[in-house]
């Protein structure tokens, strides 16, 4: 059994991996030129298999997200023959027209990191790559559907502002955010949607919005002891609790509808043409890597 959607996560759906409640075998990490990957599992169940690849499992074992291998996640994935990432990640809504427990699927993203290693190619000219559409619209547009047939509340198009974290944002910060046309306040998605597209995979973002960044009109007071600081209410826990747990089916429906071919054609799968008519690449991708930074 093989995939070929994989969901990259936070440690939340990993937590229900190791709670029994999501079935199938556990295949990596896997060693790449880049280092080693994170966890990832072959869910199986109700639909279609996808690989699953949390980001960190959760706890003590939660690095910050600069020190997440995305190079390495991104090519295991690649290399187990994936096509399609479907992206989730936690995010702050930064305008008042998006509340805690809702989706947020990204159009767009300003890209504030400045740890991480963005491209695989470093020592060629091979990155030098167009961002237009950041995120693959046709993707974007096949998780639209299932989270209509859901009945989930979410918008259809946002812009995230990536910072580096793993601290939340000031309110200087997010101020300086909205002036700039960000939705929502995140630390996740960035390398992974630029390197998804040095690979040729399609990529969609999802943000699920855990709290009100500190945008002023809602300020609340600090709560020492709560994950946020008191910057999300139990109700709006709730709310998301239901929302996380509802994320593998949303990827098993997303798998099954592009199994049936009912995903719109899209360009993310030619990213690299002009390169590979430039340089006369091989038509094996591990081959791209040779004298650059991998080991290939
Ligand atoms: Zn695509």
């Amino acid at each position: 059994m093989s995939a070929i959607v994989a969901c990259i996560t936070g440690g939340e759906v990993h937590r229900q991996w190791q709670e029994g409640r999501l079935l199938g075998e556990q295949i990596g990490p896997r060693r790449t030129p880049f280092g080693n990957s994170a966890d990832i599992f072959l869910v199986e169940g109700d639909g279609e298999p996808f690989y699953l690849l949390p980001r960190n499992t959760g706890g003590q074992a939660k690095p910050a997200p600069s020190r997440v291998n995305s190079r390495a996640n991104i090519y295991a994935l690649k290399d187990l023959g994936v096509r399609h990432v479907l992206a989730w990640g936690p995010g702050g809504a930064v305008t008042h027209n998006i509340a805690v427990g809702e989706l947020v699927i990204f159009n767009d993203l300003l890209d504030l990191t400045y740890l991480r290693d963005r491209t695989f190619f470093e020592d060629s000219p091979l990155g030098y790559l167009r961002q237009f559409p950041v995120f693959c619209p046709s993707l974007a547009s096949v998780v639209c559907g299932v989270l209509d047939s859901m009945k989930l509340i979410y918008h259809s198009r946002g812009t995230a502002a990536v910072s580096e974290g793993p601290r939340l944002e000031t309110p200087a910060e997010v101020r300086r955010l909205a002036t700039v046309g960000a939705e929502v306040a995140t630390h996740h998605f960035v390398p992974e949607v630029f390197l998804a597209k040095e690979l040729q995979m399609c990529y969609a973002g999802v943000c699920y919005v855990v709290n009100y960044a500190e945008t002023g009109s809602r300020h609340r007071p600090f709560m020492p002891g709560d994950l946020f600081g008191g910057l999300t209410q139990k109700s709006e826990h709730e709310r998301l609790a239901g929302v996380i747990a509802t994320i593998s089916r949303i990827v098993h429906k997303v798998a099954t509808t592009i199994r049936k071919g009912q995903m719109d054609a899209c360009d993310c799968h030619s990213t690299m043409q002009a390169n590979i008519n430039e340089y006369d690449l091989s038509n094996d991708w591990r081959e791209w890597f040779t004298g650059n930074n991998g080991q290939g």
